[in-house]
């Protein structure tokens, strides 16, 4: 699981986009005032209950509001990847399996494409 800034736009593998690494909140007393990009706000309003306990669906007058949103600092993303170069664990995998079909041997610390029939890709 990697959370950070994007190093590639796309995902390598999919082209696919990365997800935004946001936080949910629930039960503010305000609406969100900050800098950070903010989504899906919604007001909760509470009202005095005036039920006893066999009829708690009865409400009373309005007493206040609560706040749910989603903040997002607007540059951090996250893959269950263990690097920002895949969207998801699923295409790092998908990648490698496909880089090793194609010939791609580690040499040392180098990546190294090999010609079908050389002993050392087999
Ligand atoms: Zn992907």
């Amino acid at each position: 699981m990697a959370v950070g800034k994007k190093i590639v736009d796309k995902c390598v593998n999919c082209s696919g986009n990365f997800r935004k690494s946001s936080k949910t909140h629930f039960g503010e007393k305000e609406p969100y005032k900050g800098n950070m990009i903010c989504y899906k706000t919604s007001e909760n309003k509470h009202y005095k209950s005036i039920g006893g306990p066999y009829d708690p669906v009865t409400y009373g007058d309005y007493t206040h509001s609560t706040y749910s949103y989603v903040l997002w600092d607007g540059e951090t993303y996250r893959t269950t990847a263990g690097s920002m170069y895949f969207c998801s664990g699923k295409c790092e995998k998908e990648f490698g399996s496909d880089c090793a079909r194609a010939n791609v041997r580690r040499i040392g610390g180098t990546l190294v494409r090999f010609n079908k029939g050389d002993r050392r890709a087999s």
